[in-house]
């Protein structure tokens, strides 16, 4: 699968860039970002700081952002980051799903004024970035669907901190991590149908013959007028 709304610009200022561990991805952590209306774009800005040189008040850093629209990339896929704050970052690759606006949080993790109806399309779409970011990191990393939890799920297990999301969302739109794996799982399942196959071609016949020296007429005649043609025996 190509994701041609990938985009890749890392957070060369972020300490969690600058400290340089690796891990080798064994599962992949769903989180949603509980600021409304800033877009996966807007991240780069926001978290390409330093938090030694106090640039930003908090070590934080995931290896992607996404939104309706497009998936930015800000740390390489093998880099530990920092998103789950438990062991999770040992072993998770983190990615964050922006949140419409139009809402607010008061404290906790209830989205305030959240309009279902309205943010459906919004959902639907960072939905199916989500699913196909995760499929992609299946494929590379040899994972399946039972490899993704959400940070909620994540604390469950003990390996990331206390934080709602994404299940304090999803189910506004009907769905949950469950859904979201079997919809990551249907499309791993999908067989890679190539539109083009190095051996198959549209041939053009212009005839049959029992003669050999018929064909051959026939492909004198069609390099008289120009063509080019082979004579194959089946
Ligand atoms: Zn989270």
């Amino acid at each position: 699968m190509v994701l041609n709304n990938l985009k890749r610009k890392y957070m060369t200022r972020n300490d969690c860039y600058t400290v340089g561990r690796k891990i080798k991805p064994k599962g992949i952590m769903v989180h949603s970002t509980a600021t409304p209306g800033v877009m996966a774009a807007d991240w780069f800005s926001r978290w390409n700081k330093s938090y030694k040189s106090r640039e930003i008040n908090r070590q934080v850093c995931v290896h992607a952002f996404l939104d309706d629209k497009e998936i930015w990339q800000y740390l390489p896929w093998n880099h530990r980051g920092w998103h789950a704050g438990g062991k999770a970052n040992n072993t998770h690759i983190g990615f964050e799903i922006c949140e419409p606006g139009g809402f607010s949080y008061s404290g906790g993790a209830t989205m305030k004024g959240y309009d279902v109806k309205k943010n459906e399309a919004y959902f639907r779409a960072a939905w199916n970035n989500a699913v196909n970011l995760c499929v992609h990191f299946c494929k590379k990393y040899g994972l399946t669907e039972k490899d993704i939890i959400c940070h909620s799920e994540g604390n469950k297990k003990g390996i990331a901190s206390n934080h709602a999301d994404v299940m304090h969302w999803f189910p506004k739109h009907g769905e949950n991590m469950d859904t979201f794996r079997a919809a990551v799982k249907k499309e791993l399942n999908k067989k890679a149908k190539p539109t083009t196959s190095p051996n198959k071609y549209y041939r053009v016949q212009v005839g049959a013959f029992s003669k050999k020296s018929n064909a051959e007429k026939m492909l004198k005649k069609v390099k008289t007028k120009g063509f080019d043609g082979i004579i194959k025996y089946y």
